[in-house]
């Protein structure tokens, strides 16, 4: 391909994707002085299939970072602070499990939206938002990114293009492993019967374990309402998702709750790729940040917290290099003994809960709360 480079610029980072890791990655470049190009395939606000609860690592890093902004992210849904979930066992049980962090559910077309404005607001940062990545070739000591119709030179390179982000695909040569991947979908409802909007439902019904249902409220009467399962088990079991959702929202359990309830939205469905397995998250000029390098907790799904960390922490090893002098090598053993630390660790022992969850016969109002106990929640049983 011979396209003309938009200018002749070099920069020092480019950022493929401005979702949660990618707009973190990007407020580190601006504060480290980078110069740095955000980009992404698509404007914003932008949809994102996600489940919509904002884990408490957002908050925990908004917290160290900027205060005003957690304050602020708090503060807009302050009438909505989810501060439990109940879970429904196989056998009938309501198990209550609670948290003493503040925390919130935001439709990520919202949240991904306010958090992009919030970083760009040093006016630091150059972006392109209608560029999507389709080729990357080294160029002397760096990238030339080519998107259809424009191309990019840039030093270092940061990978936080999702699920399927390109720079995980064509350099550290990432692939599917299902027995390590969630299929999942979701819809918006509104009218659901004994919706409490500041108690997230999980139900765990007898026929998907280990998969389970979530209803997760939003403002105004809204709720995200999902289903998820191991790819693994979809595929041994010949699942077809969107068709076991139905299933699921016309069972015993959850039928009479959705007989008056309007659907908002088309059901949609995206990959969640788990941390239980650490794929190769840098090489050499690049970094792979949030579910690009397959940060989600298989035990709740969780992710954005977990991108929200990784885009920060990769841009200041990278910053550490270009600035500092520091040893590439060293850079990218810190990057991995800090993710390792904070996440994928858990990650690992999540997965190793879920195996349990698995034998269904010991998903009950017994293993729950010890399995909840051991991932840091207090629990209640048989509450409500
Ligand atoms: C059904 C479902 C439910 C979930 N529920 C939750 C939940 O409740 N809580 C939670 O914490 N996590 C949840 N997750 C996980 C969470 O959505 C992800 O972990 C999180 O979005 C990761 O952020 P990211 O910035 O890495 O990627 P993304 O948010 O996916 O952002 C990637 C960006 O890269 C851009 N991009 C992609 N390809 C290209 C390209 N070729 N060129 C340029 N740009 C590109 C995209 O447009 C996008 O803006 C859920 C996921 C799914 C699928």
């Amino acid at each position: 391909m011979v396209l003309n480079p938009s200018s002749s610029e070099v920069y020092d980072l480019a950022i493929v994707g401005a979702g949660p890791a990618g707009a973190m990655a990007a407020y580190a470049a601006a504060k480290r002085g980078l110069k740095v190009i955000l980009l992404d395939a698509k404007e914003f606000p932008r949809d994102k299939v996600c489940g919509d609860a904002i884990p408490y690592e957002t908050y925990k890093l908004l917290q160290r970072l900027e205060p005003e902004w957690e304050k602020e992210l708090l503060l807009h849904s302050s009438n909505q602070l989810i501060r439990r979930a109940r879970i429904h066992t196989p056998n009938g049980k309501n198990i209550t499990v609670q948290w003493s962090l503040k925390a919130v559910n935001s439709a990520r077309y919202d949240f991904d939206h306010w958090l992009l404005q919030k970083v760009l607001q040093s006016n630091l940062i150059e972006t392109n938002f209608n560029f999507r990545l389709k080729e990357i070739e080294k160029e002397g000591n760096g990238w030339l990114l080519s998107s259809s119709s424009d191309q990019i030179k840039s030093k270092w390179l940061v990978g936080a293009g999702g699920a399927h982000c390109p720079v995980a695909r064509q350099l550290s040569n990432k692939r599917t492993d299902r027995t390590h991947h969630c299929g999942a979908l979701r819809a918006y409802f509104e009218n659901i019967a004994g919706l409490n909007p500041i108690v997230n439902e999980v139900y765990v019904l007898k026929e998907f374990v280990p998969g389970y249902l979530w209803i997760f409220p939003l403002p105004n009467g809204c709720a995200n309402v999902g289903f998820g399962m191991l790819s693994s088990e979809i595929v041994k079991r010949e699942i077809d998702l969107k068709q076991a959702f139905e299933k699921a929202l016309a069972s015993k359990e959850l039928k009479s709750r959705f007989q008056n309830a309007t659907r908002k939205s088309k059901v949609m469905g995206f990959d969640l790729p788990l941390g239980s397995k650490t794929p190769i998250i840098s090489g050499e000029g690049y970094y792979l940040a949030g579910d690009a390098a397959s940060l989600i907790d298989p035990l709740d799904g969780h992710g954005i917290g977990a991108a929200m960390w990784s885009g920060y922490e990769a841009v200041q090893r990278i910053a550490d290099v270009l600035l500092d002098g520091k040893s590439e090598s060293r850079a990218a053993r810190e990057y991995y003994k800090e993710l390792d630390g904070r996440f994928y660790k858990k990650f690992r022992l999540h997965r190793k809960m879920l195996y349990f969850s698995s034998l269904s016969f010991l998903l009950n109002a017994i293993s729950i709360p010890y399995l909840m106990r051991i991932a840091g929640f207090n629990t209640v049983s048989d509450t409500e």
